[in-house]
């Protein structure tokens, strides 16, 4: 009762509690559904965050279903070696680094786009896309698969929606002055012919906003945020499913399943 468990349009809100795991699996495990992860880990990421993220994954993600990591990197000899489950595989993609952060964080949604058309959609019937600087800590299992799915950002779900940070400009293409929840960027998923298209449509935004010389915001989050305004999704995570531990203990959340690892912009980022 403490928390809301359906969007107005009558999608479910994951929340620990509301589901039985066991259900979900024997559903996912008898239509052989299979899930794509892609992750990037460009420049000093890839050894500050991926190893972690990798290794916990293999522990939380989707465990009984066969699941293909795709991992973008500038860096691909440095990709750590990491023990692999039964049906589990990787796949490693060379993309090229930026010199600003905000255009490797941008250019992820082209990346995602073209290659699910190219590869993604002959090897796995749903997609998570995930930021790489957070840790599995829990199940994030067959109950977060769906058509469309968006995650809850952890510091504003309860915040009133005026103080959402949505793209204001009228110039942007991810301008807007009211939503229904401020999402997450770090994590999105679904079948891949959804996120194909929201990928597609995101890149489109920015290449807009770079022809009107404008960038969103909050980059590829203002674009995503906007796109799921304008179609909702089927499914949405709680913020089980990246946590910020520097939040500190909230009644509602009884399990968190990813966490989010210590930034150090500084020391990570190309630019500040
Ligand atoms: N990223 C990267 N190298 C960089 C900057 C970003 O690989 O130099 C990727 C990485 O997957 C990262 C994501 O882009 O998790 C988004 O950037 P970041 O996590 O810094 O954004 P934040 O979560 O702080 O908004
Ligand atoms: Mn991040």
């Amino acid at each position: 009762m403490d928390v809301q468990t359906h969007t107005t349009w009558g999608a479910p809100i994951m929340w620990d509690g509301i589901f039985q795991a066991e259900l979900y699996d024997q559903k996912h495990k008898s239509n052989r559904s299979s899930v794509a992860l892609t992750v990037f880990a460009v420049g000093r990421y890839l050894d500050a965050y991926l190893g972690a993220f990798l290794n916990s994954s293999e522990r939380h993600f989707m465990v009984g279903l066969p699941v293909r990591y795709y991992i973008f990197t500038d860096l691909p000899e440095k990709v750590p070696s990491f023990q692999l489950g039964p049906q589990r595989s990787v796949e490693i993609i060379k993309v090229e680094g930026h010199s600003r952060w905000q255009d490797i964080s941008m250019t992820r949604m082209k990346i995602i786009a073209d290659t699910i058309e190219s590869v993604i959609r002959h090897s796995s019937t749903h997609i998570f896309c995930m930021d790489v600087d957070q840790v599995f800590v829990g199940r994030f299992g067959s109950e977060a698969l769906g058509d469309l799915v968006a995650l809850l950002h952890t510091w504003f779900y309860r915040l009133p929606k005026l103080m959402y940070t949505y793209d204001r400009n009228p110039k942007s293409s991810a301008f807007m002055l009211t939503g229904d929840f401020y999402y997450h960027a770090a994590v999105f998923g679904g079948s891949c012919a959804s996120v194909k298209a929201m990928t597609k449509a995101c890149y489109q935004g920015i290449l807009r906003d770079m022809e009107n010389g404008v960038e969103a915001l909050w980059h590829d989050e203002s674009h995503l945020n906007k796109y799921l305004w304008l179609h909702k999704p089927s499914k949405v995570l709680s913020p089980e499913y990246c946590w910020d531990p520097l939040i500190g203990q909230q009644n509602e959340i009884h399990v968190t399943r990813l966490l989010w690892a210590p930034k150090k912009y500084k020391d990570l980022r190309p630019n500040v």
